[in-house]
This record gives structure tokens, sequence and C-alpha cells, in this order.
């Protein structure tokens, strides 16, 4: 292969405590929680905004709360701190129904909690200033310094500055995709479930009418209630999974499109309720639309989801951009099919698409600990956990068990062979069945909130973060809002 070398020339070189790679899900908690322990902070974000897949893959956050409902006790919020206090602020704000109970998805998620995209950007944005992180959007984490395990500086490629270095004593890699954490050197792998969406977000509908449709043509799998544009008891959720709008046209697309793994959780049974045109259903099939939305405002649905699944894997640069043109090309086609065969939508509209497309899973970075999925299902608590988690995305079929809740130990997101990095977020976790629990939204905030608070902890102490005494984080940790057990 032809190759170029490219010129080595000095780079401005700007000083923090802690650099945080990525303005997404995880990396906004641990940006404010970093900055708010008294360490000199920066956040990285390649967009001009935070909030990552959380905006723009999601529907609902998952989970405060373990299930209580089914196993007949009551449902605990095991999630706080610096997550819930984004939740108030975007209650506030109008942006957020809160946590609502969920009276049909006792054995998935009893709990959701609906956020609006917009407002969250605002929100977060705010909250990050106002404890004093340095955030540079535009810019993209393009290099990592590495001496004998030890990060001593990333670069960068600002839109506006070039490339810069950017020193630091801890370093948090919440890319979600393991960026920073490939160009340090760390071990990663790559899994083979390479399922993408670019959910998109439709206006002009008539949210009452679609959902009477789904119902009385056996689409649909429940409805939440709750508060949307300041009124109470509104439909905010409707559940249409695949086995009752779909039916078995989705297995065949699933194995079409070699997901042999999304074919397994499924579990596609015929649905004789199911009255939906035929040809309509197929064309859902091929386009990979589900149904389900969620939404904080009248006439809107904030989330539909238009998958595509990459055969190559999300580090083949021709496969992605051929899963972005297709994306766009679903969503486009979903939108007319919509508009053709739901009362309700026929005035829709696009009116929010993702800037890209989001992965469910980019690099597994590998960590001290790997969660595996029988600790989860056992509800395992270690001596060193720095959060609890009760949701697993493959509920009914999985649940969390012991009390509802796992602990999530803190060797679980100090990266493996590197003192000085934290990977946080969907990266963890090499196991499919558990990373289909850690992965969720509230798992990856949590865990960032306490990557933040010892990364600024070990910066002030001039330490690597493996010395910092656990108990004083935990006290730390405490001290800030963090659930840890009664
Ligand atoms: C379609 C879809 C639906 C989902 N549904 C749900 C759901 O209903 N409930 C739920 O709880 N979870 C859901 N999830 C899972 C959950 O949303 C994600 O696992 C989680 O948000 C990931 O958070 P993160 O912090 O790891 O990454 P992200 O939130 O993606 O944050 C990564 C950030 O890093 C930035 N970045 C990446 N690389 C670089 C770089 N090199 N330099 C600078 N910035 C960079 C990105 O722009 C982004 O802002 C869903 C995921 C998808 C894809």
């Amino acid at each position: 292969m032809k190759t170029f070398t490219e010129k080595a020339k000095k780079l401005p070189v700007r000083c923090f405590d802690v650099v945080v790679a990525g303005g997404g899900t995880a990396g906004v908690v641990a940006a404010i929680a970093a900055a708010r322990t008294g360490a000199k902070t920066v956040l990285i974000e390649q967009k001009g905004y935070v909030g990552g897949t959380m905006l723009e893959g999601g529907t609902t956050l998952h989970s405060f709360f373990t299930l209580g409902k089914l196993f007949g006790r009551e449902s605990r919020q095991i999630v706080k701190g610096i997550p819930q206090e984004i939740v108030d602020r975007l209650v506030a704000a109008g942006g957020c129904t809160g946590h609502l109970v969920d009276e049909v998805n006792v054995d998935y998620d009893e709990h959701c909690t609906l956020i609006d995209v917009e407002t969250y950007k605002y929100v977060a944005a705010q909250m990050l200033q106002e404890a004093g992180v340095t955030i540079y959007f535009n810019t993209l984490v393009a290099g990592a310094d590495v001496e004998e395990g030890h990060i001593r500086g990333v670069i960068v490629q600002s839109r506006v500055e070039g490339r810069l270095y950017f020193e630091a004593s801890a370093f948090i890699d919440a890319t979600g995709w393991g960026d920073l954490a490939a160009y340090a050197g760390a071990e990663c792998i790559l899994p083979k479930e390479y399922s993408v969406a670019n959910s998109v977000g439709i206006a002009g509908v008539d949210v009452e009418k679609y959902t009477q449709y789904l119902q009385e043509n056996g689409g649909l799998s429940g409805i939440t209630y709750g508060l949307r544009d300041g009124k109470e008891n509104q439909i905010v959720r409707v559940g249409a999974p695949f086995h009752k709008v779909l039916s078995t046209l989705m297995t065949q697309h699933a194995k079409a499109a070699g997901n042999d793994k999304a074919t397994a959780m499924l579990n596609v049974k015929d649905n004789p309720d199911n009255h939906i045109p035929l040809e309509a259903q197929k064309e859902m099939a091929r386009l990979a639309l589900t149904l389900g939305f969620t939404t904080v405002h009248d006439n809107y649905f904030m989330y539909l989801k238009v998958n595509y699944v990459m055969k190559q894997g999300v580090t083949d640069q021709a496969e992605m951009t051929r899963a972005e043109l297709a994306l766009r090309e679903r969503q486009q086609e979903s939108l007319a099919l919509l508009k053709k065969t739901i009362p309700g939508c026929e005035h829709a509209f696009i009116a929010r698409t993702s800037p890209t497309l989001c992965t469910r899973r980019g690099r597994t970075v590998v960590c001290d600990y790997d969660i595996p999925n029988q600790e989860i299902l056992d509800g395992v608590h270690h001596e060193d956990d720095i959060a609890l988690f009760g949701f697993h995305d493959c509920a009914p079929k999985m649940h969390v068990g012991g009390d509802g809740s796992y602990g999530i130990p803190l060797r679980a997101i100090l990266v493996k062979g590197i003192d000085n990095l934290f990977a946080v977020g969907m990266m963890i976790s090499s196991d499919y069945y558990a990373y289909m629990s850690t992965r969720n939204t509230v798992s990856c905030m949590a865990q960032g909130q306490a990557a933040g608070t010892l990364a600024a902890m070990a910066a002030q102490q001039n330490v690597p973060p493996r010395q910092v005494p656990f108990a004083a984080l935990k006290a730390q940790l405490l001290e800030d809002g963090v659930y840890l057990g009664a």
C-alpha cells in the first residue's frame, strides 16, 4: 500500500488535571463529577453539543430502579447522585416526565423516565458550565501519548485550533467507541454484534389516533401515561414489539441480515390478533422499523427506531458509509410508509435525526475486571462497588437476581495495563448478556460519576487512581449523593 509520512510538528500544550474524552451519556456526568471534586477538567466532544447515544439512540432511561411488582416487593431507586440531579433539572425545565410507574411493563422496566432531546442538550451544558468544566466542542480525540502504561497526554483535532496536546493526570474514555483506549494501546475486543440505528424524531402526528390503530390491530403491548407538554395523564410511551407487529417477518429479516443474536432475542411468534396489512408489515421488516415510541410532546414521536445491521462491523469505513446512506434512505421510506399506513401520521414529517449513526456496541475495552452475566443474574455485590444497577435489557427472559440489584465494581472501569485511564459507558463487559445490562444509559451515567470523582481525587493527590484508598472514594461518592446500598 502506498504510504505518506506526516511531518512531525510542535503542538500547543494545554494543561488540565482530568481529561474526559466524549461528552455523551457517561462523559457528561464524569466531567461534572471531576470538576465538582476540584479538578481542572476538560471535556472533549466531537459534536457541537453533549448527550451522545442517550439522545440519539435511546427511548427511555433504563433504569434508576429495581423491579418490584414482579417479585412481590417494593421497587427501589438505586441510582441517585448526579444522574438524578440531571433528571430533576430536566423536569424543572419542562423536558422530562420524571420517573413514571409503568403498570404494563412490570417484567421489563416498571419505571420509565422520558426526556426531551433538545432540553437535555441545553440543561446538561448549563450544568457543565456551572461546575466549571472547560468544554471543547467540535474537537476529536485523535491520539494518545503513552509511556510505560501511563498516559501523559492526548492529541486532539480541534476544528478551530487544529492539533493540540492536552496534558493531564487522569483520563476518562467516554467515547462509546473506545477511541482513547485504542489510541493508548489498551487491549480492546471488537464484538460481533453490529446493529446500528439512526432513530428519528417524527412530528405532525396524532399520538392518540396512532395508538388506537395499533391497539385495534393487535400491534400494541402497552401504553404508559404521564406528563406531556404540561398535561398529566397523557400517552407518553407505547410499546409495539417486533412479535406483536411484525410476526415472523422480523425473524426472517434478521436471519437474512445475518443477525443471529437479534433473531434469538426476538423470540418471534405468530400473533393472530395482528391485522396490520401484510404488505405494510413486510415493509416494516425490510426497513427494520419499530413502531413503539416515547414522547414528552403532543403531536411528536421523540424516537422511532430505524435500524441496520452492519455485516462487516463498525470499524470498516466503506460499510460505515453504506450504513449511513442506507439509514437515511430507510428514514424517508419509513416516513412514507407511516403516512400511507397508519392513521394519525398523514401529516407526519421528520423533525430530528442524529448527525451520525448510533452504534449499540463499539469496542469493548479490557479492564481489570469483566462483569460476568451470572453475577448480574445472581445480584452479586462487591467490596469495591462504585454503583448499583438493576435493569437487564434481556428481560423478561433475564432478570437481575438477589434483591434486584448488582454492584458495578471499581475494577470494571479501570483499564487494564494503563495506570491512569478509565473506561466508562457501553464499552465495558465483553459478555454480550452482561453488556445488555451494563450498557444502559443510567448505568453509564453512574459509572461516569465514579470515574470523574476518582480521577479528580487521584489528580489532587498526584497518584494513579488505583492508589487512592477505596474508603476515601466511597466516602466522597456517598457525600455526593450516590446510593451504594442501605
Ligand atoms: C438505537 C439505540 C437504542 C437504545 N435504547 C436504549 C434505551 O431505550 N434505554 C437505555 O437505557 N439505553 C438504550 N440504548 C443504550 C444506551 O443509549 C447507550 O449504551 C449509552 O447511551 C452509551 O453511552 P456512552 O456514554 O457509552 O456513549 P455515548 O452516549 O455515545 O457518548 C459518547 C460520546 O463521545 C463522543 N465521541 C466519540 N468518539 C469521540 C472522539 N474520538 N473524540 C471526541 N468525542 C468523541 C460522541 O460524539 C458521544 O457524544 C440504546 C442504544 C442505541 C444505539
